[in-house]
């Protein structure tokens, strides 16, 4: 009965944790030993967006601004730090296991696929590129781009009206309860919840589709 299917990016298609822990380590090469800091900083914000409390641009350029704060760096420093992570990122393409056997699964059943994330467009494009998984999407749908983040209601219904397609022909996979889940269903979108932390299998998750 689906079409389409809408799919996150990070820690669904992309392993979140060694994605920044590798663009961190090129930005920051001498203190590997900050990393759990700026990762819990960066954490506490991006979750605070999933609620409403900063747009995801903003969280972009507060998370860098707050870990040189807290390891002392001056404020000057922050701009160069925050675009080697940037310059980092956008390289970074770890995928989750199963990801692109997920996605050949998915097309040879015939679905319509577009990536769905929060982000920079840019540089979420490059990394599904150099993970060798751009081909598998008709478009890609980023919130920098798009004007709002997930869960914004205007996120999916902005992803509908490029994609042309009705919530009841669209299901959305992702690994967030708030962002993916929840919003794509405040939209009239059917969505499965990608339990990464309990080591779901995506394979296992789409058997039935
Ligand atoms: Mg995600």
């Amino acid at each position: 009965m689906y079409k389409a299917i809408f799919i996150d990016i990070d820690d669904t298609l992309l392993d979140y944790v060694p994605c920044c822990r590798e663009a961190y380590d090129t930005a920051m090469p001498d203190h590997p030993e900050h990393f759990q800091l700026f990762f819990d900083i960066a954490g506490r914000l991006f979750s605070e967006a999933k609620h409403g409390k900063h747009t995801i641009a903003e969280v972009m350029d507060l998370y860098p601004k707050e870990f040189m704060a807290s390891i002392g760096y001056p404020q000057e420093s922050v701009a160069p730090f925050t675009r080697a992570f940037r310059a980092a990122w956008g390289k970074t393409h770890t995928l989750v296991p199963e990801a692109k056997e997920m996605l050949d699964a998915l097309k040879s059943k015939g679905y319509r696929l577009f990536a769905a994330s929060n982000s920079f467009a840019h540089l979420q494009r490059s990394r599904l590129e150099q993970a060798g998984i751009l081909h598998y999407f008709e478009d890609t749908y980023i919130s920098m781009d798009i004007g709002y983040d997930k869960p914004d209601v205007r996120f999916f219904e902005e992803a509908l009206r490029r994609s042309g397609l009705q919530p009841s022909e669209v299901l959305m996979i992702g690994d967030s309860m708030t962002t993916d889940i929840l919003g794509a269903k405040a939209a009239g979108i059917d969505a499965l919840f990608f339990d990464r932390r309990g080591n779901a299998s995506l394979l296992e998750l789409i058997k039935e589709l």
